[in-house]
């Protein structure tokens, strides 16, 4: 039965459109509370209830096999992108479904943001917080209009969200770009406003060229920062 592997997975062009498959970046260990695998457990059996696949660094190891593991069992494709200098499996461990060996980590992070319809960042170390906070500066330059979703588990994040916060304060980021992603506690709530925020992004795109008689600047790049800032520089 390798139903899921055969299914290639789909490219993924622009912010608006169903969520199809969602780049979860987490920490390849698993971490000291038994929260945060339950998380990872829970976001992969929420990905299977949605029918959405997985892109992922492709460990097997910590969070990352964990959610990899859910949402292979669950008969979802999941596509596992690995530099090549990770390919070992005593690196990497044994990796389900598809995997696509890239050259380096800068290749890695654009094969997944470019078969990605959104962002998920689970708990996770420097590899995860790194690929979290690449993902928002792309938002932010315009690179990408995709959303990106941070899940809080037991308010891991609560430090680097009061740092942001000091960026904010200090001038470092625009207030507008504060909410460049969203937040929430549970895998539910998370991918209920991801996929509120590429409906917003295609609204967005409705309004972008031709804001009707009316058309609020202000509304329009909220709308645009709840969905991950899309088109908008904000710098
Ligand atoms: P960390 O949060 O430091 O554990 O790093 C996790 C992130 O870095 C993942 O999202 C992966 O993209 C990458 N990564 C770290 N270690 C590995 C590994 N052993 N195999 C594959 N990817 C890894």
């Amino acid at each position: 039965m390798e139903e899921n592997q055969e299914k290639l997975a789909p490219e993924s062009n622009g912010g608006g459109g169903a969520v199809r498959t969602i780049c979860v970046f987490c920490g390849s260990r698993p971490g000291n509370r038994p929260s945060f695998s339950a998380a990872a457990l829970d976001l992969g059996k929420q990905l299977v209830e949605r029918q959405i696949n997985l892109v992922y660094g492709g460990g097997s190891g910590g969070l990352m096999g964990l959610v990899s593991k859910a949402v292979y069992e669950g008969s979802r494709h999941v596509l596992g992108v690995i530099p090549t200098a990770l390919l070992p499996e005593e690196v990497s461990g044994e990796t389900l479904g598809e995997v696509k060996v890239v050259r380096d980590m800068h290749e890695r992070k654009a094969e997944m943001a470019k078969h990605a319809d959104a962002f998920i960042a689970l708990p996770g170390g420097y590899g995860t917080i790194e690929e979290l906070l690449e993902i928002i500066a792309w938002a932010q330059l315009g690179i990408h209009s995709k959303p990106v979703g941070l899940l809080n588990v037991d308010g891991y994040y609560n430090s680097l969200l009061s740092l942001f916060d000091k960026g904010v304060e200090e001038g470092f980021i625009d207030p507008k770009a504060r909410n460049i992603f969203v937040l929430a506690d549970t895998a539910a709530e998370l991918l209920d406003k991801l996929t509120m925020a590429r409906l917003a992004a295609d609204e967005d795109d409705g309004t972008s060229t031709t804001p009707g008689p009316g058309g609020d600047e202000d509304e329009d790049e909220e709308k645009g920062a709840a969905a991950g800032v899309k088109r908008k520089r904000t710098t």
